[in-house]
């Protein structure tokens, strides 16, 4: 396909140069959403020691066992009360029981819980009323984490779940990955920026806004350089600027146009390029190259395109800098809803909503698929990926798609 690459060849071509960014030191409190550099080994077990799951009174099994067949309950004496945060002094002898809390550990002798509402306390003995099976209402040491176990393996993002345990294994401190400093640039002598007093003739940067939004969302730092103008001088002096991050994302200026100088000014950099040209639709031309050890992105600059290039190729070199494992967005089949016919060349994505209609997925396009229809990525939770050498697509088909957010559960 006359210098076109394969989407799954750039990708490939991404991770290969690609390389995790080093670790720094973060307390628990800064952990959520950051990815783990370490692997985590429990110092020591959860629970540290067997203990109890009910208020109520540790006894040996053997003194309650025949409760059922006998006419009176047994009778134990009380031999201390052990309160949460304490350890038992005296261990529970036959015919003894000690009075204990949810959480404390279980005194030496005891095997079994009888939970409070099954018994009849007095002031130094309790009757039990109600028969417990042996080992019942006991946590046993180590149930949760074993010692030395590998609890969490690094390339996890944290969430709320990993904390806690964190916490559990008394981790106040803990690795995890740097986030990936990411520029941006938007290039174009028709675009004004947000804050800028412009005329009818001007668009508003809105691509730098997107791009910064899913740099964020990929766990990155995004670094606004502005606006460059459609000549190589100006596009020279921002990319020299953005060379001091891990990557940098263009969006405009890399078509065959007459004003498109991302090309010229990459290879005047020194770049040594990846690739120029992609087969897949939204957005055809994406130059990648490094740049002086920065990986440098040319991204289309119909807002659509940018944006599904970057889903695609740059959010992959996000996620592995940033020390992830999983970098891929999860894909559901869903069935076709419409008709579909195309060259048998690109890759297609195309917009789509994902629902759930009778416990089965389906899939319908958010409806007009230009490059410069933003809406249509606003409505879609889902993006249709049909494979360069397919031709048509038909109502009632089964389809590969990548879920963008599972609002459809
Ligand atoms: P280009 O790839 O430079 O030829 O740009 C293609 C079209 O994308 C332009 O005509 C603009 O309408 C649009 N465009 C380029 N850059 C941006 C931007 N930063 N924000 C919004 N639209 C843009
Ligand atoms: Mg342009």
């Amino acid at each position: 396909m006359d210098g076109l690459t394969r989407l799954e060849d750039a990708q490939q071509t991404v991770l290969d140069v690609t390389e995790p960014l080093g670790c720094e030191k973060v307390g628990l409190l800064d952990a959520l959403g950051r990815v783990l550099g370490e692997d985590i080994i429990a110092p020591r077990a959860n629970p540290p020691w067997n203990n109890s799951a009910m208020d109520g009174f540790a006894v040996r099994w053997e003194d309650i066992k025949k409760e059922h067949e006998i006419t009176t309950p047994p009778v134990l004496n009380i031999i201390e009360d052990v309160p949460a945060g304490k350890v038992a002094m005296k261990a529970v002898g036959p015919r003894e029981a000690i009075r204990i809390m949810t959480g404390a550990p279980v005194p030496n002798g005891a095997d079994t819980v009888v939970r409070v509402e099954f018994t009849e306390p007095a002031a130094d003995s309790v009757r039990i009323m109600q028969q417990e099976p042996q080992g019942a209402n006991i946590r046993a040491k180590g149930e949760d984490v074993q010692e030395g176990e590998c609890i969490m393996a690094k390339g996890v993002p944290l969430r709320p779940a990993e904390v806690g345990m964190l916490a559990i294994l008394a981790k106040s401190f803990i690795f995890v990955h740097h986030r990936p400093r990411v520029a941006i640039l938007a290039t174009g002598d028709e675009l004004a920026d947000l804050d800028e007093r412009f005329d009818e003739h001007k668009i508003v940067n809105s691509n730098s806004y997107g791009i910064a939004a899913a740099v964020e969302e990929a766990g990155g730092i995004p670094v606004l350089l502005g606006i460059a103008k459609d000549d190589p001088s100006s596009l020279k002096e921002k990319i020299a600027h953005g060379l001091k991050c891990d990557i940098l994302v263009l969006s405009g200026g890399v078509s065959m146009g007459d004003y498109d100088f991302t090309k010229v000014v990459f290879a005047e950099l020194g770049a040594d390029m990846h690739f120029w040209k992609l087969a897949i639709r939204p957005g055809q031309p994406v130059a990648f190259g490094t740049i002086q050890g920065t990986l440098a992105f040319g991204l289309p600059g119909n807002p659509v395109s940018s944006m599904m290039t970057f889903e695609q190729l740059v959010r992959l070199a996000l996620l592995k800098m940033g020390g992830h494992r999983l970098l891929k967005r999860p894909t559901v089949q869903a069935r076709f809803q419409e008709s579909f016919s195309k060259q048998p060349d690109r890759r297609h994505f195309l917009r789509g909503i994902i629902e759930r209609n009778n416990g089965e997925l389906t899939v319908r396009t958010t409806g007009k698929q230009g490059s410069g229809i933003l809406t249509s990525m606003v409505k879609a939770n889902g993006l249709i990926d049909i494979p360069e050498e397919i031709e048509q697509i038909h109502a009632g088909d089964m389809v590969t798609v990548q879920v963008l957010s599972q609002n459809f559960q």
